[in-house]
């Protein structure tokens, strides 16, 4: 039997956020923070990771700029969703997934539907399934949406194309060479999609058997976390974790043009400067990553079959480029000019019911 005890449920105020709510179950051991940064567009709708955060502020901070990011995403997606997100604290390869993934559901499910969970990094669609039991309030189950990850990376080859398409004038990406940071998830669908597209591909990871399972399905090569920055490609895909377009490795790299999954890449708006001072092509992760939650939102949401979901995912390419172009026109950077275009449909909310 397992025990549905007591959810202890605190509130913070934070500037410019809806709501940010701290929850607590002691009788399992569950600890976990839910944003809604806006429902302007909609109920906010963000996935939940799991991590071994360093302290509780590393966890707030965390969720803070992904609810935001989801906001963002959201919008220049043109979806009828606002922003959220969730972490869950705590060691994300524990074995006793059931109670803490409940746990998680039931704090879900004191908002009434005012957010929408999905996977994220650390999580699964086995540990929603688990979310499921306790909430109706989540997404990318096996029977429904299921595994968000490999339209994720769709939407990444998508954008990647755009970003060819603008840097080399061609969207043809046979022959180049793509470098990507995390070979989970997304990163082995990406894998997937540029090997079948002819793109040679170096990888890397901090997990063995991840970086292992790409290099023999995808004839990449592997090269250690360290050198994936220097590492001699023309795109570099961030694929791991946000912040990793920084002071240390921007002097380091190599590629004309970054474009990835993971969330937050530039540690500091100031980052996507430094890019552009490199004269390297930044795709904006919040446009380029969004190739999943379309996926769950037009299936399970706006109730689409898949040759309409997969032609709304296919205009994260046209997105991309429209970013270039504002950018080019403007004389400002992509990361500033995706923000521009978010915010114009944030406080926008369009229901698109039908495909
Ligand atoms: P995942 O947990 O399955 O994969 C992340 C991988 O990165 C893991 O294999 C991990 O070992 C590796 N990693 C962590 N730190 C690393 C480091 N320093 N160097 C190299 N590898 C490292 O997560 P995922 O679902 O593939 O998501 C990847 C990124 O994409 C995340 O930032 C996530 O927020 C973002 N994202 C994911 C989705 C999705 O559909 N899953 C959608 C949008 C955005």
């Amino acid at each position: 039997m397992l025990d549905f005890s007591y959810m202890n449920i605190t509130e913070k105020t934070v500037p410019g956020y809806e709501r940010v709510l701290f929850g607590e179950d002691k009788t399992v051991g569950y600890r976990g923070i839910i944003v809604m940064h806006s429902t302007a567009r909609g109920p906010a709708g963000g996935g939940t990771r799991f991590w071994n955060y360093g302290n509780d502020a590393e966890a707030l901070e965390d969720a803070l700029r992904l609810a935001r990011g989801m906001t963002y995403k959201n919008a220049l997606a043109d979806l009828p969703l606002g922003g959220g997100k969730s972490v869950i604290m705590g060691d994300n390869k524990t074995s006793d997934r059931e109670k803490i993934f409940r746990a998680h559901g039931r704090f879900i499910d004191t908002l009434g539907g005012r957010y929408m969970t999905g996977e994220d990094v650390g999580t699964s669609p086995a540990d929603m399934e688990y979310v499921r039991k306790e909430t109706t309030h989540v997404a990318g189950l096996h029977d429904t949406s299921g595994d968000p990850s490999p339209k994720t990376a769709r939407g990444v080859l998508r954008a990647m194309q755009a970003a060819a398409q603008h840097r080399w004038r061609t969207k043809e990406l046979a022959g180049k060479t793509v470098a990507i940071q995390g070979c989970g998830h997304v990163g082995y669908f990406l894998a997937q999609e540029l090997h079948r597209v002819g793109t040679h591909l170096i990888v890397t990871d901090i997990d063995i058997q991840s970086v292992q399972r790409v290099v023999a399905d995808f004839g990449a090569t592997a090269v250690v976390p360290e050198e994936i920055y220097s590492a001699r490609a023309d795109i570099f895909a961030p694929c791991a974790l946000g912040g990793i377009i920084n002071d240390q490795t921007i002097p380091q790299l190599q590629v004309e043009i970054v474009c990835g999954a993971a969330n937050n890449q530039l540690l500091e708006p100031r980052h996507g400067d430094m890019l552009e001072q490199r004269d390297i092509l930044y795709a904006p992760d919040y446009a380029a990553n969004a190739g999943g939650i379309i996926n769950g939102c037009c299936l399970e949401i706006l109730g689409w079959d898949q040759p309409a979901m997969l032609k709304k995912l296919d205009v994260i390419y046209d997105t991309v480029l429209q970013i270039f172009q504002i950018a080019e026109k403007e004389g400002i950077p992509s990361y500033r000019a995706a923000d521009r275009l978010a915010e114009q449909r944030i406080s926008v909310p369009t229901l698109p019911r039908t495909s």
